[in-house]
């Protein structure tokens, strides 16, 4: 049934005969060096000193390691690149292969790895372990500097991370490995490998492995661009004896349950056998992955036919000198099937979290369909039966985003009910700080229903202090700043200064250092700390919430970011102003297409402030809806891990 005979494992080191003399200790390098595969030589030499593979290593445990390792050995390999979910032990892939050449083929390598801090913790947890408990190269070691070791054999490991590598631009080296490579920031140039490796054109050996990120990180354009193949894994039931690539759609759980926590607590997914129908526990699962009496000599690996996220593939080449693979989380025996499925529940809620199960669980990147959305289809995320500047019924709260111009305001007020479902009741532009003291201070929205019900204040607002290099925005900013002076507490509404942040944030939203003076050079007393918001990822979730709204069924209710019925074209029209783009340098950023987007700015704002990132925690933690406050407290809902700027 195997369709590939492409790959002969056998046929590895054919070693040309060396015809001119060595020294005395080359050649007891060269006797040393027996005719293994990396499989074989960490079977029989790779002591794991921590995590899941701890103790001697036995590739059998995890089978699917097994092929990426051998094809190390093969002469006309140049290139691997695994695009692999976290957890299933690419790392020890590459420390295997790194052993091996220790030990059987010393050169020059380079391991490269994300951030400094990755390199050092690996080093320190990973590879200085690995050698010193390795019975073939421990005595080898000459030199071990921070980030270089040298060998007795000849053997040069060089270390570097994304942003030193090119400081090393001079050096060659034979063999490369790229840790991690989606998650170098700024992305590596493609090129970089072939560069170094320039010197060995035939003997070159580059291992790239990461979890992939998005379709314009390195991993997905390296197999687009260079795979001959792309291989994928194949399990084999347990019941029938089928072999099978597993498919995510395959894994079942009771439909009716909808809680991920339920699913992982009761263990209740199942893969569906494509042949026999039958369902593997998480059990079952991992026998279907380990090797079986019967696989033989087959390989368990098949080359993909067809047309994916990562390219079109037709029948591989015998000789294929560059060979992807790829590997989801299900087919890792570290991870429950109802992790899974857990995790795809979840993504159905939030972007973030979609972007986890596509990224970490399909191992696939993650791509923003920027769908040609007009502004009719905006506008069909209004309810029709909520009167602007009105609170529906399951409302908690009010939240406000304002951003400042030249010549005054533009602000926008969305209503937020617990469960993170939203209503825009109210926009428009205001010229005066009177008119915004008034709205956020004074104003008491009235229920949408009959009325009986208390109206709303606002809870929280966010006003963008901007602060550009211009002098009218540095004296902008100097205004927003003596008015959050002014204002910040004491009035009912929680105000805040915030700031887009200019590259991408580890979270949403972050509580910049307290400020001691303002543009102009004026103390402040106490300090000012300005929030930071990561605009990409939240105009993510602006267009993901709106995008719920206009499919307008039962089904996306949840979360979705609905507008009042008298919204019109020209809020859409804000909305739309930006598209998601893909820079030079294939970083993927919302960009301007029209002038005004100030709209769009504030309902970054607005949905920030409900976020559960934001100082204080989300609208979920507000549990009745909230009176016009009596006094003059900024209490917001307190959970243990709130953490708001010390003088606020
Ligand atoms: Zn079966």
């Amino acid at each position: 049934m195997m369709t590939n005979a492409a790959i002969d494992i056998t046929a590895q080191h054919q070693d040309v005969a060396p015809e001119f003399s060595f020294t005395a200790s080359e050649r007891r390098v060269f006797k040393a060096r027996e005719k293994v595969t990396v499989s074989q030589h960490a079977d029989a030499h790779r002591q794991v000193t921590r995590g899941p593979w701890k103790g001697q290593w036995d590739t059998a445990n995890t089978e699917y390691l097994r092929f990426p390792m051998d094809l190390w050995n093969l002469p006309w390999i140049r290139k691997i690149f695994m695009c692999w979910a976290p957890q299933t032990g690419k790392t020890q892939v590459a420390l295997n292969c790194l052993h091996y050449c220790i030990d059987q083929d010393p050169d020059t390598a380079f391991y490269v790895m994300s951030t400094e801090g990755t390199l050092h913790r690996i080093k320190q947890k990973q590879l200085d372990p690995m050698i010193a408990s390795s019975p073939r190269v421990s005595h080898l070691v000459a030199e071990d500097i921070k980030t270089s070791i040298q060998f007795k054999n000849g053997m040069d490991l060089m270390m570097a991370w994304a942003t030193s590598v090119s400081a090393l631009a001079s050096e060659s080296a034979r063999y490369m490995f790229f840790d991690e490579v989606d998650k170098y920031d700024p992305p590596i140039n493609l090129d970089l490998g072939d560069i170094r490796t320039n010197a060995y054109p035939h003997t070159k050996k580059l291992l790239y492995y990461t979890t992939p990120e998005d379709e314009t990180r390195p991993i997905t354009r390296l197999i687009r661009e260079e795979a001959d193949v792309l291989y994928q894994y194949l399990a084999r039931c347990p019941m029938c004896g089928h072999y099978q690539v597993m498919e995510f759609d395959r894994i079942k759980w009771p439909q009716e349950i909808r809680d991920p926590k339920k699913i992982i607590r009761g263990k209740l997914a199942r893969y569906e056998c494509e042949a026999c129908g039958n369902g593997w526990t998480d059990d079952l699962r991992d026998q279907a992955i380990r090797r079986h009496p019967s696989d033989g000599d087959m390989l368990r690996w098949r080359p993909f036919v067809g047309r994916s996220i990562f390219g079109k593939f037709s029948e591989p080449p015998d000789r294929p000198t560059a060979v992807g693979m790829h590997l989801p989380s299900w087919n890792s025996p570290f991870i429950s099937l109802s992790e899974v499925a857990a995790a795809f529940l979840r993504g159905l809620k939030d972007p973030d979290k979609l972007r986890i199960f596509m990224t970490q669980h399909k191992a696939e990147p993650w791509v923003y369909r920027v769908k040609t959305t007009t502004e009719d289809q905006v506008l069909k995320a209004r309810r029709p039966d909520l009167k602007p500047q009105t609170v529906p019924a399951a409302a908690v709260a009010l939240t406000c985003g304002i951003d400042v111009q030249k010549y005054g305001f533009w602000f926008l007020v969305r209503a937020w009910a617990r469960d993170y479902t939203s209503w825009m009741i109210h926009y428009g532009f205001l010229s005066y700080w009177a008119e915004i003291e008034d709205l956020l201070f004074m104003r008491e929205y009235p229920r949408a229903d009959d009325g009986s019900g208390s109206g709303l204040r606002i809870w929280r607002a966010g006003i963008d202090t901007g602060g550009g290099k211009y002098d009218e925005q540095i004296s902008s900013a100097e205004q927003v700043y003596l008015w959050l002076l002014k204002n910040r507490v004491g009035r009912g509404c929680q105000v805040w200064g915030t700031k887009g942040a200019s590259r991408n944030l580890a979270s949403k939203i972050s509580i910049g250092k307290s400020l001691q003076h303002t543009p102009t050079g004026r103390s402040i007393p106490g300090g000012l700390s300005i929030i930071s918001l990561d605009t990409n990822k939240l105009k993510d979730t602006v267009h993901f919430r709106l995008d719920k709204a206009m499919a307008g069924t039962a089904e996306t209710a949840h979360m979705a970011a609905y507008l009042h019925s008298g919204t019109g074209p020209d809020y859409a029209r804000q909305i739309m102003a930006e598209v998601k783009k893909q820079d030079k340098k294939g970083q993927e950023t919302w960009a301007q297409e029209y002038r005004d987007n100030h709209l769009l700015d504030c309902e970054v704002i607005a949905h920030a402030l409900a976020d559960p990132e934001w100082p204080g925690g989300g609208v979920h933690l507000i549990t009745q809806p909230r009176r016009p406050p009596k006094d003059d407290s900024q209490a917001g809902p307190k959970t243990k891990t709130s953490r708001r700027p010390s003088r606020w």
